[in-house]
């Protein structure tokens, strides 16, 4: 079951969490924190001005070189406290999450939660497994040893569709690391990273090594990204954006992770079981009202198949029950915002005059005309570089392309700029085998579409991106190599010397 509390209340003093307290905004600017199942405003905030992200990153900085000198062990307990404070508050956190994204409780708590929970006992463990070459002589007057470092104070952006487990795909490696952090969320979805961040401080997290500035892209955003006493950027987010944000990070050389947007390509070869095939396409494509940067976007079925799949999905999204977020009865949830279902339809109007809407097309009205709802849409007949087939949509919306041969099949789902993750449905382990090798994206499911574990990395190829999300591969992100040499042979002279000196060495 949800908790349900007063956002109002709770964050009365504001929401930006500096050095361990909530604070309000000094930019002269209110943002609405909407319901948008209902449209309702739930929670008003004075956005983070220059003044709230400098503030933060004073703390972060102050507060690192103590937690950078925490050993592994002191720095993976206090994880494993976190892990089970945010289990405590699983309840809060799912309805907040649900209340501000609209999505079904059930999927709150069943994945957003539990799976950003389990990222915290993860990397609990892994902080204290940081990987390094051994030691050694590899000189035969030198020993040469590997540290890994913290890098600093990380500058963390977020967006809007999935903001717990973003904030904890963030920060938790950055933090397992010894780096400390500066997150901002979407300035429309801050508020369970909030809690997140006071549930790390409950935790024993020390006051400043993670900091939540609230604010608005362009102006908090950028401060954040352009900082001098940032060392590293991270950022989540569209491809747009990540191009600008990559901009002003190389003027402080920054180092940059850039999780970006996606277009994932779902490939069904003629041998495939159609009915785990149609309900893994619908599953995919309509998981968190398709806001998913790896959602089915882009199924391309092998002629045999194509017309039974075209009707076997149209058929399986009429049954799709659009609702209450909170009804435990609602498999669909509304939109992040009016404006993206607005966008969404657009996408799906302009399409009309090249395609065919199969299903969906259109906003539900009666009871639900007042929220950002937009019913589950097939587009069958686009061509390849059509608009619905190329551009990242981010909304409940799949479009079904025919091929003849594997290898158009695979040419057509590497067709697009993005890169981030794809499928591919067949019962032969060499067609499937051939899909995961030269299908170029950051992960390749093979006859499922979705599914995450904290154990692997997530994270793109192409224009979406580059950097490990979660998983060990993370901390390739998050800590820096130094090599450190020693000499061991004691001597004034050393024989490499004669390169300067020649026979006067
Ligand atoms: P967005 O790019 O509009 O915003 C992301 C974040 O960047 C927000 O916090 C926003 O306030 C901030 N921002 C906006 N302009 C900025 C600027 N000029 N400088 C600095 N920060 C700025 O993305 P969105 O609409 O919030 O989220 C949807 C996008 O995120 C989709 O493209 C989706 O594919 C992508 N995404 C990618 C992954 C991944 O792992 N690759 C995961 C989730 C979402």
């Amino acid at each position: 079951m949800e908790q349900r509390f007063d956002v109002t209340e709770r964050y009365a003093e504001g929401a930006q969490f500096l050095a361990g307290r909530l604070r309000g905004g000094t930019s002269g600017r209110t943002q609405a924190v909407v319901d948008p199942a209902t449209g309702d405003e739930v929670y008003r905030y004075e956005l983070a001005g220059p003044a709230e992200v400098d503030a933060a990153v004073e703390a972060a900085g102050r507060a690192f070189p103590e937690w950078a000198g925490a050993t592994p062990g002191e720095r993976s307990d206090t994880l494993h406290r976190f892990a089970a404070v945010l289990a405590e508050d699983a309840g809060e956190l799912a309805f907040a999450e649900s209340l501000n994204c609209g999505k079904p409780l059930k999927l709150s708590k069943e994945f957003d939660v539990p799976g950003s929970v389990d990222n915290a006992a993860f990397f609990a463990g892994a902080a204290r497994h940081l990987e390094g070459k051994a030691a050694g002589e590899y000189s035969p007057d030198h020993t040469s040893a590997v540290r890994r470092e913290p890098i600093g104070v990380v500058g963390s952006i977020a967006p809007w569709n999935y903001p717990l487990q973003m904030a904890a795909w963030k920060v938790l490696p950055a933090i397992a690391a010894g780096n400390t952090v500066v997150l901002k969320p979407a300035e429309i979805t801050p508020l369970t990273s909030l809690m997140f961040a006071q549930a790390a401080t409950r935790a024993g997290l020390p006051d400043g090594v993670l900091n939540i500035v609230s604010g608005a892209g362009r102006d908090a955003g950028e401060h954040l990204v352009g900082h001098p006493g940032v060392a590293m950027t991270s950022f989540t987010g569209s491809t747009g954006v990540g191009k600008r944000v990559a901009e002003i990070a190389t003027g402080t050389v920054k180092r940059l992770h850039l999780e970006l947007g996606g277009k994932a390509p779902f490939v069904v070869f003629d041998d495939a079981d159609l009915e785990a095939a149609v309900h893994g396409a619908v599953a995919g494509a309509l998981i968190n009202s398709g806001q998913d940067c790896t959602a089915a976007t882009r199924a391309y079925v092998q002629r045999p198949l194509h017309d039974a799949f075209v009707a076997g999905v149209a058929d399986l999204m009429a049954t799709v029950r659009l609702g209450d977020p909170f009804d435990p009865s609602t498999d669909l949830g509304p939109l992040i915002s009016h404006t993206q279902r607005d966008r969404v339809a657009g996408f799906v109007e302009r399409a009309r005059g090249y395609a065919r809407v199969v299903t969906g097309g259109e906003a539900p009205q009666g009871d639900l005309a007042k929220g950002a709802y937009y019913r589950p849409t097939l587009i069958a007949g686009a061509a390849q570089d059509s608009e619905i087939v190329q551009a990242e949509i981010f909304g409940p919306v799949l479009a079904v392309l025919p091929f003849d041969s594997d290898d158009e099949g695979i040419a057509l789902a590497n067709d697009t700029l993005y890169g981030l993750a794809a499928s591919a449905w067949s019962r032969d382990v060499y067609r499937t085998g051939r899909a995961t090798r030269e299908i170029k994206a950051g992960c390749v499911w093979v006859n499922d579409h979705i599914p995450i574990i904290s154990e692997m990395p997530h994270g793109g190829a192409k224009a979406s991106g580059y950097g490990k999300d979660m998983s060990a591969y993370s901390f390739e992100e998050y800590t820096q190599v130094k090599h450190v040499m020693y000499d061991i042979t004691g001597t004034a002279r050393k024989d490499w010397h004669r390169t300067v000196f020649g026979d006067r060495a």
